[in-house]
């Protein structure tokens, strides 16, 4: 049906991410030689061009580095959804990855806010990334008077 929302399409590099995401785990890629996280899944390490890896399960931190408000439908399956927040995230273990994922926080996010991984499970089976504020850093968020992000 065409109102349905798209179902991601893993392949043989990104399968073990989806099989996270349906285990309640935000796992990635991380080079056996040099130990750095390697986002989006590939191949070859960005840092030493190593082709070995490991996945292993992130914390499903990290804070938001921007976001966007998306009113226009770009599929018929997001025509009620519309407007709705899309967020970057800097995650925890290597801020320099930025992820993509929707937003569960029920209000505006803001940059540089702490966040934590939610599992969206999708009508089709499958599960998906999204975000949400970490209550355990609201209290913290409150006192930062100034309002202004942290730095990475
Ligand atoms: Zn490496």
């Amino acid at each position: 049906m065409i109102d349905e929302l798209p179902e991601p399409t893993p392949d043989l590099d990104s399968q073990p991410f989806w099989d996270g995401l349906a285990a309640g785990e935000l796992r990635l890629q991380c080079c056996t030689r040099c130990g750095t996280l390697r986002w989006p899944a590939r191949a070859i390490c960005d840092r030493c061009a190593s082709f070995d890896a490991e996945w292993v399960a992130c914390s499903g931190r990290g804070v938001v580095s921007s976001w966007i408000r998306t009113h226009q439908v770009f599929a018929p399956a997001f025509r009620d959804r519309v407007p709705y927040v899309v967020v970057r995230i800097a995650l925890e273990e290597r801020p320099g990855i930025r992820m993509i994922g929707g937003w569960q926080g029920g209000r505006d996010p803001v940059v540089g806010e702490a966040v934590v991984a939610r599992f969206a499970p999708r009508p089709g089976g499958s599960v998906v990334l999204d975000w949400a504020p970490d209550s355990d850093e609201a209290g913290a968020a409150k006192s930062n008077a100034s309002g202004a992000p942290t730095a990475d």
